[in-house]
């Protein structure tokens, strides 16, 4: 079997709460999290706000450490390197963040911005191979020479995120880890934004992770998917799959509740989703022995409250964390 690109092996971090006059608590961001991402795929991740998303993506760049767990990039554990390797492995890794304006600085030419992140190559380019290499990526992002010289303001929210991808693939990273990057941009932008990610994965190879609330952009993009409920992983597949035939309610009660999902040529669906699925409260409370979605359950039963399901396959490449997925399978679709 081919080695994942990113292998995220049992990731939980628990942040501690509370303070002087309100009592301590633990939130748990992720929960005993697993899950594998192929080379040269996108992988989209969805899930409502406050399900963890960001959290994996900071653990991912290192920027957070977990509370126990591992991930293992490329072969190796990203939590046994120094700080030096560290370093010198973040040519290999970058992130694209949901608000372009905020992550450029507003006081630097495009051309600096994007050469940036090449201060981490341990061979370091002459002046002119930087800026050969710039140019290159801003054309490859759909950019011109002379916006080079420009500053950020001066450009649109989707030329902007164009040049955070551009600063992201500078490095030739292997993988890019996108955090809602085009959630800020209107359709017509973001689909010009999604088309050269795809672009830039079939000609380069680049894999993405790519975080998201919209299903639609997932659907648009993504080959896998992973949905996130609650810190866990409780469905992965084939995008198109998972969308298709849902094999966890939660991940239903999203497809049904985006009807954007179908905007990029799909069929719609379903009918309306059960409405007590969405009026539950999304809370976050210590861990229980039963299902976390069981509140908002519309196939609820007395396992779902007696034991936690775990993630397994139900169907080839297709896995969920629902007692009931045999159910679902043979639900009308
Ligand atoms: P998402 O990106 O899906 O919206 P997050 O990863 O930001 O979710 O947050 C997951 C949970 O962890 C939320 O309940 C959030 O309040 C909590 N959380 C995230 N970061 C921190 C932090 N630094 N301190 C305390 N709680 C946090």
């Amino acid at each position: 079997m081919k080695t994942p690109l990113i292998d995220i092996r049992r990731l939980t971090r628990d942040y501690a709460g509370g303070g002087l006059f309100a009592r301590p608590s633990l939130t748990r961001a992720l929960d005993d999290l697993t899950m594998t991402v192929e080379a040269g795929t996108i992988h989209g991740i969805v899930g409502e706000s406050g399900c963890g998303k960001s959290t994996l993506a900071r653990i991912l760049m290192a920027l957070d450490r977990p509370t126990s767990g591992d991930v293992i990039l490329d072969g190796a554990s990203l939590f046994d390197l120094s700080p030096k390797e560290l370093m010198r492995k973040r040519r290999d890794f970058q992130m694209v963040f949901q608000d372009p304006f905020g992550s450029l600085d507003p006081r630097q030419r495009v051309a600096r911005i994007v050469a940036e992140p090449l201060h981490v190559l341990d061979e370091k380019p002459s002046r002119a191979a930087k800026r050969e290499r710039v140019m290159a990526m801003l054309e490859a992002v759909g950019l011109n020479a002379a916006q080079a010289e420009r500053y950020p303001h001066e450009f649109s929210g989707g030329q902007r995120q164009r040049i955070a991808i551009a600063r992201a693939l500078i490095t030739e990273p292997k993988l890019v880890v996108a955090d809602e990057a085009v959630s800020a941009l209107d359709l017509s932008v973001q689909a010009q934004v999604l088309n050269l990610i795809t672009r830039l994965k079939r000609e380069r190879g680049v894999t993405f992770l790519f975080i998201t609330h919209n299903l639609a952009v997932v659907d648009a993009v993504a080959d896998q998917v992973g949905v996130m409920y609650r810190g866990r992983l409780v469905e992965s597949g084939p995008a198109r799959a998972v969308f298709e035939r849902p094999l966890h309610p939660y991940t239903r009660v999203l497809a049904d509740a985006e009807p954007s999902v179908t905007k990029f040529g799909r069929p719609p669906a379903r009918p309306a989703p059960p409405a007590a699925a969405l009026a539950a409260p999304l809370t976050h409370g210590p861990p229980g022995q039963g299902c976390a979605f069981l509140p908002r359950c519309p196939l609820a039963g007395p396992r779902c409250a007696a034991e936690a399901p775990v993630l397994r396959q139900v169907l080839p490449g297709r896995q969920t964390a629902c007692h009931h997925a045999e159910q679902m399978l043979c639900a009308p679709a």
